[in-house]
């Protein structure tokens, strides 16, 4: 059979009814819900010749034998936070389960293809994201952190993730999953406005955005509202002020997707009739290429400098966290790129702002790339989130193009 995209867009529907309710999906990692719809896949699989597996992390994994062990992945993850939408994370890996058929009914690939359903990647219960995908990548670090925590009704991880027959210490064995992976592919809703605005279905994905997060205290004099002349002041509060406003510029000047937010201010003594003595600003700034990301660092902090000296106040800046960008892989970006012009006519390629799975294998040194597909409104974490029927099968045409030039690339050795 050939593929069928609007199977899948009747599969998501049918996902939707098992495993969602009147708010929303209910798929959290760790429950019985996420339980039945992974269940559900691997019973809709059941018939292809797959080899089926479930590791160290709770990865669940869908494998079919090619003539060489060298592996594409295409994955993606069935959990949602509480409340969430119908098409973040399940779309690819509904897609790919089709992909998969598709490929496998034509009888053995050249290179295996493998479909991947990582365990926990929305972080909802226990607050820590891409939990399987870290794991498989090799990049978590933080088993004892990990090991501390617990969800709203004194569950604890281990004890959670234990049910599942998953044990903490061996997490890391998972590793071992991505030796043979050659590429890996996630296709996702673009969860923003970008492609709608555009008035473009689908989008090749450049990367995830490098994050730098500040805490910037200014320092003034609490002094009487009603008493001290306006030329006395030193008002914390007017250089946060001057910054919240200059930082807007900064990411303008920038640009190439730039994004800089103040997005909080917290003064004391925060009263009325008193000058403001301290004010915490929060900044968040975001750009995929490293050198501009600490360009606009070092911009906003020597802009503050200037401020503080107008203002006679001190400033300090205090980093909260940070990541660096993460560049997908240049040749699969482009064989995104000729897929989606093949499916849709015009293809863009753009940065991507949240975190994904797809940003952990690719840090590991699998050569990575992501397919967006438009959000209706750029919505999603609620049940509002929502695609175009006719633009989910495209993603899933615009998927299985990719994955067949990408398994020939593989089958190449290039
Ligand atoms: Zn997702």
């Amino acid at each position: 059979m050939p593929l069928d995209p609007t199977r899948v867009v009747d599969r998501l529907g049918e996902l939707r009814a098992l495993t969602g309710d009147e708010n929303g999906a209910q798929r959290v990692a760790w429950t019985d819900t996420w339980a039945r719809a992974r269940a559900w896949l691997a019973d809709w699989l059941s018939d292809l010749p797959l080899e089926v597996e479930r590791d160290p992390a709770g990865n669940d994994w869908y494998t079919l034998r090619g003539a060489s062990d060298r592996a594409v992945l295409i994955g993606g993850h069935l959990d949602s936070v509480p409340n969430g939408g119908w098409l973040d994370g399940s779309l690819n890996v509904v897609a790919g389960a089709e992909v998969l058929r598709r490929i496998a009914e034509e009888g053995t690939p050249p290179v295996t293809v493998r479909l991947v359903d990582w365990a926990d990647e929305e972080g909802a219960r226990f607050g820590r994201s891409l939990f399987g995908s870290s794991a498989a990548g090799g990049s978590m670090a933080d088993p004892d952190e990990l090991r501390k925590l617990v969800d709203r009704d004194g569950v604890s991880l281990p004890d959670a993730i234990g049910a599942f027959g998953v044990d903490l210490d061996r997490a890391l064995d998972a590793r071992s999953q991505l030796e043979t992976a050659a590429a890996y592919l996630e296709l996702h809703i673009e969860q923003g406005p970008v492609l709608e605005s555009m008035n473009l279905p689908l989008g090749a994905v450049l990367g995830t955005f490098g994050v730098e997060r500040w805490r910037i205290t200014w320092t003034g004099q609490a002094a009487h509202a009603g008493s001290t002349p306006m030329d006395q002041r030193r008002d914390a509060l007017a250089g946060a002020a001057k910054l919240a406003l200059a930082i807007r510029d900064v990411a303008r000047e920038t640009g190439a997707g730039a994004v800089c937010t103040s997005g909080n201010v917290t003064c004391r003594p925060g009263i009325v009739t008193s000058v403001v003595e301290t004010a915490e600003q929060l900044l968040d700034q975001r750009h995929l290429d490293a050198g501009k990301l600490a360009s606009m660092l070092a911009r906003a902090q020597e802009l503050s400098r200037g401020f503080a000296q107008e203002e006679r106040v001190e400033v300090a800046w205090d980093r909260i966290w940070n990541i660096e960008p993460i560049l997908f892989d240049e040749a699969l970006i482009e064989l995104a790129d000729e897929a989606i012009a093949e499916v849709a006519g015009t293809s863009h390629r753009l940065p991507s702002g949240p975190l994904h799975d797809a940003a952990e294998v690719c840090r590991s040194g699998v050569p990575t790339v992501m397919v967006f597909v438009q959000s209706l409104r750029g919505l999603s974490h609620t049940k509002l989130e929502d695609t175009k029927p006719e633009h989910l099968e495209l993603s899933v045409a615009a998927l299985d193009r990719l994955a067949a030039k990408t398994i020939a690339r593989v089958a190449r050795g290039s």
